[in-house]
């Protein structure tokens, strides 16, 4: 699959936020964004003007590096997320914020979604009992996500068992067990990514 390979903090500075993709680093002060805030490359630090398109773009841009998704994948979830009832905006946040790699970086159980997604294609979560290695699988209410029985004993797993987790309002985790539930879908309030989604959906219905 094809997947994003350019120095992942670029993304941040390009965006001029934290997005968050890199673990530990990123809560830490060698984060590139604590030591230089701007765009990268030779015009960076220059100041321009942006058009609403510029600003419907970088949104666009910066939901989809967030969540570690390519063109395509986003366009895909963003035109299912119009076809389902309620807000396209809305249903669009929704949609990724319950991707299995998500909910894995969500529970705890990954430093990053990056790494979450590597962890679940490297098949090491159940869901429902069930081997799922895709990382876009949708969850859904109700939903036990397990790590398998196979990997707890690996080195990863078991440093989380010493950890204190904080999960969102949507989900629980018994970090013993390793295992988390997803306790009732998501709504727009529960999810604390910074993205202005009405620029996404007024980029997109151009
Ligand atoms: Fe972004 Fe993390 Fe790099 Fe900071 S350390 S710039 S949050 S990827």
């Amino acid at each position: 699959m094809a997947r994003y390979t350019d120095a992942s903090c670029r993304l941040c500075r390009r965006e001029g936020q934290k997005l968050f993709l890199k673990g530990e680093r990123c809560y830490g002060t060698k984060c590139a964004i604590e030591k230089r805030n701007y765009a990268p490359g030779q015009h960076g630090q220059s100041r321009k003007k942006i058009s609403d398109y510029g600003l419907q773009l970088r949104e666009k841009q910066k939901a989809k590096r967030f969540y570690g998704l390519l063109e395509t994948q986003f366009r895909n979830l963003f035109d299912k997320a119009a076809k389902k009832k309620g807000m396209t905006g809305e249903n669009l946040l929704i949609m990724l914020e319950t991707r299995l790699d998500n909910t894995v970086f969500r529970m705890g159980f990954a430093s990053s979604r990056k790494e979450a997604r590597q962890l679940v294609t490297h098949s090491h979560f159940l869901v429902n009992g069930k081997k799922v290695d895709i990382p876009s699988y949708e969850v859904k209410a109700g939903d036990v996500i397990k790590v398998k029985e196979k990997s707890t004993n690996s080195p990863k797993f078991k440093e989380i068992r010493d950890m204190a987790i904080s999960v969102p309002s949507w989900l629980t985790v018994d970090v013993e067990k390793l295992e988390g539930r997803v306790i009732v879908l998501p709504k727009r309030e529960d999810i604390d990514t910074q993205v202005a989604e009405h620029l996404i959906v007024e980029l997109y219905s151009k």
